[in-house]
């Protein structure tokens, strides 16, 4: 999420611990953390022992998520934050003395391949605007780093094809910063869904998105006032909030089914500041159906606040409402409440990759590349859905 979430996330955890979520599974409690939900994939179960390695990791763009990203490292147990790559002086010489670097892990844009000549740095998370996640991603492997890329993968779906060759050419790993992967709840949704626990799942609703006119996000770009923010920038953002929050409903829809989407409609709007959004559309809805039947219904926008999932299968329903920002999840099914303790979910997304990488073990492709490049091609799809007011096929 974007730093117009930030502070909704830091108050919700308030209101969690104040609540104590923060530490209740209700013994009553019919989703209680299942042990086969990580019996076939090493990477969802998380840090377990400690071999007293760490990964270390240069994170490359010190915006706002970053931040979020450089507090998960703290609290992380096998990666530490080792360097940064920033076009900022002002920003190097903060970070480097809030987390104590050596001069050699900073790097800017201009001299960021001489990385390829320091050991200490294993990967670099790259967490810049989207357009220019495809060039550092394989300036990355090029220097022989593993890579964390943060969401959406790339901009394109030719983008993340080079993305992928690059780090398979280097013989390094490609993991994409799909935090929710390592998410209780979420893991939850997902067993629910694929080993239908109520049955098939028919309908989906999976919607995301925040209003950001009245003021309180003046900063983030999408609120009037700012009309050079990246975000609204067609060759840097790729897109509006489809790219940047429609992504997690594509994603929750695909994770709960355990099926690719096969047909796409799609409509944008409502519009009601088109001269900000001039370059990227400010709110999209769209359907995907799937090879079983079921379909997901999904809106995003910059106009309204939504942060809800929904699904109803052949003998119950589950949902989660906050579902797809960063929490704390709550949620009900049909079996009673849906609450798990609130992770830092940085910190478990970034532990558990290191900690593959240590092993020298493949990362899952739930993660990885062939993840991120799904996404992109049915956000392309959606795209064409709405310019052109026709299905669109995927397979
Ligand atoms: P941000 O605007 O806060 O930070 C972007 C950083 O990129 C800044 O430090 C900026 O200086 C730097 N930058 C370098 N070249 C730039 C250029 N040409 N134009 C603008 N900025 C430039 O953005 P953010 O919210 O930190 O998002 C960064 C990436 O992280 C995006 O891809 C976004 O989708 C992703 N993100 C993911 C999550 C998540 O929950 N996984 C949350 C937020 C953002």
């Amino acid at each position: 999420m974007e730093k117009y979430t930030r502070k909704s996330f830091l108050g919700q955890l308030q209101l969690a611990g104040a609540a104590g979520l923060a530490s209740i599974v209700l013994p009553s409690d019919p989703h209680v953390p299942r042990p086969d939900l990580a019996s076939t994939d090493p990477a969802l179960t998380g840090p377990s022992s400690s071999s007293g390695k760490k990964l270390n990791i240069a994170l490359c763009g010190l915006g706002n998520y970053a931040g979020l990203l450089a507090d998960g490292l703290e609290a992380s147990q096998y990666c530490r934050l080792a360097g940064i790559v920033t076009g900022h002086p002002a920003k190097a010489t903060a970070w480097k003395a809030k987390y104590k670097l050596p001069d050699k892990n900073v790097y800017d844009y201009q001299n960021f391949d001489e990385i390829v000549h320091n050991p200490s740095i294993d990967l670099v998370y790259v967490v810049l605007p989207n357009g220019l996640h495809k060039d550092f991603t394989v300036r990355a492997a090029k220097a022989g780093k593993h890579v964390i890329c943060e969401k959406p993968m790339a901009t394109s779906a030719s983008n993340c094809r080079e993305m992928i060759k690059a780090c398979k050419d280097a013989g390094v790993q490609l993991a994409i910063g799909y935090r929710l992967h390592f998410e209780p709840t979420h893991l939850e949704i997902k067993r629910l869904g694929q080993q239908k626990v109520f049955g098939q799942v028919r309908f989906i609703e999976a919607s995301l998105g925040y209003q950001t006119y009245d003021g309180k996000e003046a900063a983030t770009g999408y609120q009037a006032g700012n009309p050079a923010h990246w975000r609204l920038n067609k060759v840097l953002a790729g897109g509006g909030p489809l790219m940047d929050l429609g992504i997690y409903c594509i994603q929750s829809s695909r994770y709960v089914l355990g099926e690719e989407p096969v047909t796409v409609t799609a409509q944008f709007g409502p519009t009601r500041a088109p001269k900000l959004f001039s370059q990227v559309e400010e709110a999209i809805s769209w359907q995907l159906t799937f090879p079983s039947g079921a379909v997901c219904n999904s809106t995003t926008s910059c106009g309204y606040d939504v942060d809800r999932f929904f699904a109803t299968a052949d003998e119950g329903q589950f949902e989660l409402s906050p579902a797809l920002s960063y929490g704390p999840f709550l949620g009900k099914s049909s079996k009673g409440p849906i609450r798990f303790p609130v992770i830092n979910q940085q910190a478990t997304e970034m532990d558990t990759i290191a900690k593959l990488i240590l092993e020298n073990k493949a990362l899952p492709s739930h993660i990885t590349g062939e993840e991120g490049i799904k996404d992109v091609r049915i956000i392309e799809a959606i795209y064409e859905a709405a310019r052109t007011g026709g299905k669109v096929k995927l397979v």
